[in-house]
């Protein structure tokens, strides 16, 4: 599988990092090759020849400091994207791919607007802060996605949301929906990281991004893998937020 983690020197909140390793353990415990690259400012690369973009999140100064870099790259993500490479985004990178991020200090950073979504800023520097989780629908898998979130963005006008909100905020304070996913780009501002809380949206990224080489490839296919830590980490997660883990 091969892999393009996005800005890596600048875009890793809250261990944004643990997504990659987790990935890349998956893979290796599965006999498939993780082949890891790194692409940042300035540096040339051909984006839609990766199975798999990673861009995690960042502060509003980050976001603003690779912008211009990231929009003269929109003509290659549309590419990548039609070309059937798994696009995962963490909080600011996700807010990047919509119209627009209206940063805390007021200033307007242009996004990709690969979307109609688009991201004022919280009211008097309010923030969306804490742990969340949300009940999902990825292709054919339900899962509940346990994360934590800290963003001051607000994000509207998702048409097509990750999930509903069952503790925690979501794209807004009262949102009541939680990130965006249209079976090509997986946005989310859950942090803490996302993966090795959720091994199961761990596979699904895992079997997006191999569908690119293998388009018959089934979620099934993937070889499952057993740890019980995994799940009592989840137990403990979810009963902290008074939620039941589907059986
Ligand atoms: N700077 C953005 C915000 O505050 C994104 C933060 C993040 O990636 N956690 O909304």
């Amino acid at each position: 599988m091969k892999v393009c983690w996005m800005y890596h020197d600048i875009m890793d909140l809250y261990g944004d990092k643990g997504n990659i390793m987790t990935l890349k353990k998956r893979c290796l415990d599965r006999g498939i090759g993780f082949d890891l690259h790194t692409c940042g400012i300035g540096q040339q690369d051909d984006l839609s020849t990766y199975d798999l973009i990673f861009l995690g999140g960042g502060a509003d100064k980050e976001q603003i400091s690779l912008i211009p870099d990231l929009l003269q790259r929109k003509e290659n993500i549309q590419k990548a994207m039609d070309e059937n490479t798994f696009i995962l985004l963490i909080c600011g990178g996700y807010q990047l791919f919509g119209q627009y991020y209206i940063a805390a200090n007021g200033e307007k950073i242009a996004g990709l607007g690969f979307y109609p979504y688009y991201t004022d800023t919280g009211k008097m520097g309010s923030r969306c802060i804490g742990n969340i989780v949300i009940d999902a629908q990825l292709d054919e898998i339900h899962t509940k996605i346990i994360g934590f979130e800290n963003h001051g963005g607000q994000t509207l006008g998702v048409t097509k949301p990750l999930g509903k909100v069952l503790s925690g905020y979501g794209n807004a304070f009262d949102a009541g929906f939680e990130g965006f996913y249209d079976g090509k780009v997986l946005g989310t501002y859950l942090h803490g990281p996302l993966l090795p809380k959720n091994p199961d949206v761990a596979d699904f990224v895992i079997y997006k991004a191999l569908k690119k080489r293998n388009p018959n490839m089934q979620f099934k296919d993937l070889t499952p893998l057993t740890n019980p830590y995994d799940q009592a980490a989840r137990e403990v997660l979810l009963t902290r937020m008074h939620i039941e883990e589907d059986k």
